[in-house]
């Protein structure tokens, strides 16, 4: 049975649990301790408000913890707010959160609330079958450093990449009825 933890600090937590929960060999746990990162094999960093996020790893003395486990190896996959979490460089912004991945990424970089928007799509890594992909004021990758490779796009802009044992995404795979991108992740990461 792999372990596959999901951030639970703020976001689309039950989301995820609730998809992963469906995978078969896979036990779902909701991570809120140092002492719970170290129980899993991989990590879900979920979509939600990246400002809060960082705010609540930091109140938990959770930030330094995570980005070592994650440096040292913990694969990790971070969907919207928690593409934001994982980047080295975000568009406009001083602050940073546990800035493990070689991307610079723009916040909201579609809009507003009012400019979420779904589409399919693609993608051959993650599967043959075109994938339904919800984006909610999402980021989007605006550079890729050496390390990192571009996973899919959405009208030339990367709202995918992976860099080592890190996998990041604009879209927000647990709001669909697709488990492909769950699937691959405990299959290809972990
Ligand atoms: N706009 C949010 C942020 O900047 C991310 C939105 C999401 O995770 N759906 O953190």
């Amino acid at each position: 049975m792999k372990k596959i933890g999901i951030l639970g600090m703020q976001g689309a937590i039950e989301e995820h649990r609730e998809k992963l929960k469906k995978l078969a060999g896979i036990e779902p746990v909701i991570v809120k301790t140092k002492e719970k990162i170290a129980e899993v094999d991989g990590l879900i960093l979920p979509g939600g408000e990246s400002t809060a996020m960082g705010r609540l790893l930091n109140y938990f003395n959770l930030t330094e913890p995570l980005k070592q486990s994650i440096e040292a190896g913990l694969p990790v996959w971070g969907t919207c707010a928690g593409m934001i979490l994982l980047a080295k460089n975000i568009e406009d912004q001083d602050e940073r959160y546990l800035s493990t991945m070689d991307i610079t990424v723009k916040r909201n970089a579609y809009g507003s609330q009012l400019d979420s928007f779904s589409c399919e799509k693609e993608i051959p890594e993650i599967s043959k079958d075109p994938l339904p992909l919800v984006f909610i004021r999402a980021p989007y990758i605006t550079e890729l450093g050496q390390k990192a490779q571009a996973v899919a796009t959405v009208d030339g802009n990367i709202v995918c990449a992976k860099q080592d044992n890190m996998l990041v995404s604009s879209f927000h795979p647990e709001l669909t009825d697709d488990a492909s991108f769950h699937e691959y992740f405990a299959e290809k990461f972990i």
